[in-house]
């Protein structure tokens, strides 16, 4: 017999997770289905965020950092330690113990909203019907819902060429995992994740050598942006090497050895680890029958309209899983909308502003467009900057590294974009999507009094020099 809720979500990442609280707290008599386990074969929710994703690399980004400041860093302000070393076992019990702790919050969050919580897997078959099966394939649940909300995320790629052996030879997860510094890590791409992860073991000592096909580092970025990341990377000692198309790679005793060529040339290059972060596919295989009608393309991603509509009625879809960027909180506003628009509100996201972060040291951050999209597009602008050097709290924190810079309409003042590389930008880009959200134009932030001495100031300043008004840069 079949089980009827209003609303059943596949995923109990960002996306699901958060879309199943919501419909919640609407009045909707609500199922969540997530099958992520934890090392002990027990239910973990979070999705790839929490368990796999944003919550452990930040942790382990946070750790590494602060052994390479206590090692490179503190003694100029005249702090000295000695015999500084690393307890990986200390540092990855850390960082697993915030993942639990945030895991299991998210089932006491269900608890309190009265969501209902099934671990197994799931699978949309037809007339609004779901099953679910444990581990052992047995089918141990069918439910039927007025709506389906499909939130099953993502898994990273794998290239054909190297397997993963979640050995030698891993993805994200794997690299999450290691339990001692690799003397020799290659990584192969240079985005999001070859950056952080590549940051995390370099700053613990491990050699990191980044083998990105591209021609251009971090071609989504301001290109300013991109040369001003590059060029700390650099002296960090992370080795990026860019239009490197790896050929063969072969493992002999535990080492891996990476063919690859850069123009007419060929390389090799030694390694302990290999860290392949070539991006991320959707995780829909075996997520819907083939009778009940809801289209995939040929990359595996559900076909949803500007609504996260489905080609069947009241089945959704939202995350990883859909169209645009794959970042947790694009996810997560996803699933909220989408409650909203099931309880007969009227959900939104607003695609303009949705922030991208990297958690690299500098930090890298933006929202909007960057001068060339703008080009591109024929929308003619203005800009200002200004460098984080020339703010007394970036000095003062000994960190006078970076730049802000706001972009805006030529005619109109309204900003389009801001990008930064710097300090703790991560934080200082919401400052930046509140005012674009609220269709603020450049010298709406620059009459906006920011406190002194923050790094927010660098904002301010920006925002006065697309005017030329900066009062602290000279030039
Ligand atoms: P997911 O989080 O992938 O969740 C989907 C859930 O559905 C999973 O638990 C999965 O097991 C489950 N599922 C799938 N199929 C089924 C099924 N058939 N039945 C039952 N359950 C199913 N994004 C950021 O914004 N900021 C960051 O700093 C950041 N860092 C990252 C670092 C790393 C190393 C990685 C890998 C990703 C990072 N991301 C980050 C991306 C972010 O994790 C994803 O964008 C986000 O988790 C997507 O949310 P989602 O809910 O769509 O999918
Ligand atoms: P990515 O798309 O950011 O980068 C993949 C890189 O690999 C690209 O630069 C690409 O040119 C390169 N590449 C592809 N094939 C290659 C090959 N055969 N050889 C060499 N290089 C190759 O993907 P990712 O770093 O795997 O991250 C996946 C997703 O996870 C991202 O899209 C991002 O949205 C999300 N994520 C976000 C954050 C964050 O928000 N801070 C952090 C980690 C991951």
């Amino acid at each position: 017999m079949s089980e009827n809720f209003d609303v059943v979500v596949i995923g109990g990442g960002p996306g699901g997770y958060v879309a199943a609280i919501r419909c919640a707290q609407l009045g909707l008599n609500t199922v969540c289905i997530d099958k992520q386990t934890n090392a002990k074969g027990a239910s973990s929710l979070g999705g790839t965020c929490l368990n796999v994703g944003c919550i452990p690399s930040k942790a382990l980004l946070d750790s590494s950092e602060q052994f390479h400041k206590l090692n490179h860093q503190f003694a100029a302000h005249g702090i000295h330690a000695q015999s500084v070393s690393i307890d990986v076992e200390k540092m990855q019990s850390r960082k697993n113990g915030i993942v639990k702790s945030l895991t299991s919050g998210i089932a006491q969050l269900f608890k309190a909203n009265k969501v209902k919580f099934i671990h197994g897997t799931a699978k949309v078959v037809a007339d609004h019907t779901v099953t679910v099966v444990n581990s052992d394939g047995e089918l141990t649940d069918t439910f039927t819902a007025q709506h389906i909300i499909l939130a099953p995320g993502s898994t990273p790629v794998e290239l054909k060429s190297m397997p993963f052996n979640h050995n030698t030879i891993v993805d994200s997860t794997g690299a999450l995992n290691f339990d001692r510094v690799p003397e020799r890590i290659g990584i192969i791409g240079a985005g999001v994740i070859g950056l952080e992860l590549g940051s995390v073991w370099n700053r613990l000592g491990a050699d990191v050598i980044i083998l990105e096909a591209m021609d251009k580092f971090l071609a989504a970025a301001d290109p300013q942006v991109s040369k001003e990341a590059a060029r700390q990377f650099k002296k960090q000692g992370l080795d990026i090497r860019l239009g490197a198309m790896v050929q063969s790679v072969k493992e002999e005793s535990g080492k891996v050895t990476l063919t690859y060529t850069k123009g007419d040339s060929e390389h090799q290059e030694v390694v302990d680890r290999v860290i392949v972060a070539v991006g991320r596919r959707p995780a829909t295989d075996g997520l819907l029958s083939s009778d009940c009608g809801v289209i995939t393309d040929d990359r595996g991603f559900i076909e949803v309209d500007d609504d996260c509509r489905t080609s069947i009625e009241n089945v959704w879809a939202v995350g990883d899983a859909v169209r645009g960027p794959m970042l947790a909180h694009k996810s997560s506003e996803e699933g909220v909308a989408v409650a909203e628009r099931i309880a007969g509100g009227h959900g939104h996201v607003d695609f303009n502003t949705v922030p991208w972060v990297i958690y690299t040291a500098p930090e890298i951050a933006w929202v909007g467009k960057t001068e060339a999209e703008l080009k591109e597009e024929g929308i003619e602008f203005k800009s200002g900057s200004f460098p984080f050097a020339a703010t007394g709290r970036a000095k003062a924190m000994e960190e006078p590294i970076g730049f802000v810079k706001v972009v805006a309409d030529k005619n109109t003042d309204r900003i389009l974009g801001v990008h930064m590389v710097g300090p703790h930008v991560s934080e200082l880009i919401s400052e930046c999507v509140l005012a674009m959200e609220f269709r603020a134009s450049s010298e709406d932030l620059a009459r906006t009094i920011h406190a002194h001495p923050t790094l927010s100031e660098a904002v301010h300043e920006a925002a006065l020099a697309v005017e030329k008004r900066a009062i602290h840069k000279v030039g």
